[in-house]
């Protein structure tokens, strides 16, 4: 007997290099990636030329970071959707105050996503035969299909003609009916329904008959069981694609902060699918989203595939933040790519530069948002299915405050423990003096900073106890004097300055108009960056002045031997749009009859130049802005009057709204006498 020692034996067992081991390491990863039978060939494929390259080799280390890539995507890893129908309502609700119509239908788009998956699907087996029709019934049952049979074709159509099937499985040669008969006669009655052909006279004629007459496929008799499964299931699955193709793909719009990112995360929770979200704001180049060739030295995936890989599952919900934001220079068609991203038929071969082998994103759900849906290019637009987030009123805000925002807050400081209390009036403190916005952002990040601050007492100074209470004057002397003064608060208005109320992609905002008036050359000056529609704007407003300058008392040559200037302030940001006309008029107004515009006063109408008053969008944003700028009296073109009505009643709280067609009733409103 021989015995070796320890040593001796470890010194006998093959050793592995490095590069061998990494290699080994790799192949292993590929394998358990389980990559499409393409993938998976053009894996080997590199795999075997980076055995063969030299490691100092720049090749080398692009080889093997795009192999590394290839394994780490999720080609088949998706999550399981638990939906738990009736609790998605529960779930919304849990975590998010309000939004009720923004809920129903996301809850509606749930539905549709839950029955789609659910759904049997129907088939119809034809045959004379009665073992042949028992024996295909049973295999398809077997597979979770609904199924029924008939024996010839005049049985199935009339079958047919009672209800519908997604799929006719059916024998060539029968009598009374043959098979490409009952083709025809089903593909009258509904072109969606499928037929896929069997026979045992397989002849190449009668397969190109059948095909040329609508047959999804062919089968020869005796049928393959594992053919036939694998025919139906994918022509089941590209119908289903196709009716998803036909649905439309979400895009939320409204203000920041109103809690889009928010319920995109809740439906991603509702149905157990992990969350992405890429801003695509500022946008600037194709293979940003697409990734660069593999030519390029340095290529890199696009954010799409990198945010999949990252995110481990290839079903995600996937939020594309600010789709209307892509940058005005994108080199390449942006909308181009997110067509081919939000589009069913496209999205199963998603293509990546530098992957270079199609992706299959179809399992992913797509979700958009925008702050203005009008700035997305047409075709993109019309994929998409709009859900509008409005601004919230001050007292949503409170209630999202006191639900939400300061239990996560204060969570997220560490001061759960010392179960501290808000005070209704401490919160509207932050609410008024801190923020100025529709949403919420501005808010939740005070809360956090009042949080932050108490924590420090709290460890610093130990000023802090159990159940203390947090009032207005502790927010006061914690986040310091307040950030906005509010525009009503002066107690007399001035002479050529009156408050126009814009809408913007933020939200409403009261945006004010100045007129001056000096020795000049009749001339009309224009600043503030106003766009070409504001400027239209001003000019009308001053030639309708010119022209009715008898009706308001002002003398008829006021122009001559002078300018006027109208100047609207925070110059750095460009403005447009029609409706300021009211404003416009009426500081000019005030400034040619030196009569002081109330200062709780903001409108909002275009002025024609005959004086009409013309109706005008955004009326909610523009008067919950009102609302949070303490204004009082609202004027709003008449013609706006059902879109007042169908404001909820906490939006026009306080406000008084004075509908008008007449521009003297402006007059009449906002001059002090
Ligand atoms: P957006 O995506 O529209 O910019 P977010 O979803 O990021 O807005 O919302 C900002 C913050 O406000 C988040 O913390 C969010 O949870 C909170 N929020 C917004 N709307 C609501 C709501 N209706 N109920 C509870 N919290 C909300």
């Amino acid at each position: 007997m021989v015995f070796f020692r320890k040593e001796e034996v470890a010194a006998n067992q093959p050793t592995t290099t490095p590069e061998e081991g990494e290699f080994t390491a790799l192949q292993q990863a590929i394998e358990k990636a389980s990559l499409p039978q393409a993938a998976a060939a053009i894996a080997a494929g590199e795999l075997s030329r980076l055995k063969k390259t030299d490691q100092s080799l720049p090749e080398y280390a692009i080889t093997h970071s795009y192999l590394t890539f290839l394994a780490a995507l999720p080609w088949k890893r998706a999550t399981d959707d638990h939906l738990y129908f009736k609790q998605v309502q529960v779930l919304l609700d849990k975590e998010h105050y309000g939004l009720a119509q923004v809920k129903e239908r996301v809850v509606e788009f749930l539905a549709v996503q839950n029955l789609r998956e659910q759904k049997k699907y129907d088939l119809l087996v034809v045959d004379d035969e009665q073992i042949a029709r028992t024996n295909l019934g049973y295999v398809l049952a077997k597979e979770g299909y609904r199924v029924e049979t008939a024996a010839n074709g005049l049985e199935a159509l009339s079958q047919l003609q009672k209800r519908r099937f997604d799929l006719v499985l059916t024998d060539l040669k029968m009598d009374k009916m043959d098979g490409n008969q009952l083709l025809e006669a089903a593909k009258q009655l509904d072109s969606d329904t499928q037929v896929v052909m069997i026979t045992g006279f397989a002849t190449v004629g009668s397969a190109v008959e059948a095909l040329r007459k609508g047959a999804a496929h062919y089968l020869p008799k005796p049928v393959n069981f594992d053919e036939l499964r694998a025919v139906i299931r994918q022509i089941l699955n590209n119908k289903q694609r196709l009716q998803l193709s036909r649905g439309p793909v979400l895009c939320f719009t409204g203000p920041p902060g109103t809690g889009k990112t928010s319920i995109g995360r809740g439906i991603a929770a509702a149905l157990g699918r992990k969350f992405v979200r890429i801003s695509l704001a500022g946008l600037k180049d194709e293979a940003e989203l697409r990734g660069h060739r593999r030519t390029y030295v340095g290529a890199m995936p696009g954010r799409i595939l990198n945010e999949i890989k990252r995110v481990g599952v290839k079903n995600p919900v996937f939020m594309l933040d600010e789709i209307d934001k892509i940058g005005n220079d994108f080199q390449g068609d942006a909308s181009a790519v997110l067509l081919e991203l939000l589009d069913p038929e496209q999205n199963t071969h998603f293509s990546d530069h530098y992957l270079d082998i199609p992706f299959d994103l179809s399992s992913a759900i797509f979700i958009a948002t925008a702050n203005v849906i009008e700035n997305i290019p047409g075709p993109l637009r019309d994929r998409l299915e709009r859900i509008e987030f409005a601004g919230y009123t001050e007292r949503e805000k409170l209630s999202i405050a006191q639900q939400f925002l300061v239990p996560r807050q204060l969570s997220a400081a560490s001061l759960e423990e010392q179960a501290l209390i808000f005070e209704a009036a401490a919160i509207l403190k932050i609410i008024r003096d801190h923020t100025r916005e529709a949403g919420l952002r501005g808010l939740e990040r005070e809360i956090a900073a009042v949080c932050r601050k108490l924590a420090r007492l709290c460890v610093v100074d130990q000023t802090v106890n159990h159940g203390m209470q947090v009032d207005a004057e502790l927010v006061a002397k914690l986040l310091g004097p307040p950030k906005y003064a509010h525009a009503a608060g002066d107690t007399r208005g001035r002479i050529g300055v009156a408050a126009g109320l814009a809408w913007t992609e933020a939200g409403g905002e009261i945006m004010y108009v100045e007129a001056g008036i000096m020795k000049g050359t009749q001339q009309l000056i224009l600043t503030g960056s106003l766009g070409q529609v504001l400027q239209e704007s001003a000019r009308t407003a001053l030639s309708y002045i010119r022209s009715q300058a008898e009706t308001f008392g002002i003398e008829a040559d006021f122009f001559s031997g002078r300018d006027i200037h109208i100047h609207l302030p925070s110059g750095a940001i460009s403005k447009d749009g029609p409706s300021a006309g009211l404003a416009l008029a009426l500081a000019l107004i005030s400034l040619l009859t030196r009569r002081h515009v109330r200062p709780d006063v903001a409108m909002t109408g275009e002025l024609s130049l005959t004086g009409r008053i013309l109706p005008v969008a955004g009326l909610r944003e523009k008067l919950l802005a009102a609302q949070r700028e303490h204004m009082s009296t609202i004027i709003v073109p008449a013609a706006n009057s059902a879109d007042v009505q169908r404001l909820e009643a906490e939006i026009v709280e306080g406000l008084e709204v004075v509908l008008v067609d007449d521009f003297t009733q402006v007059v009449e409103q906002a001059l002090e006498c």
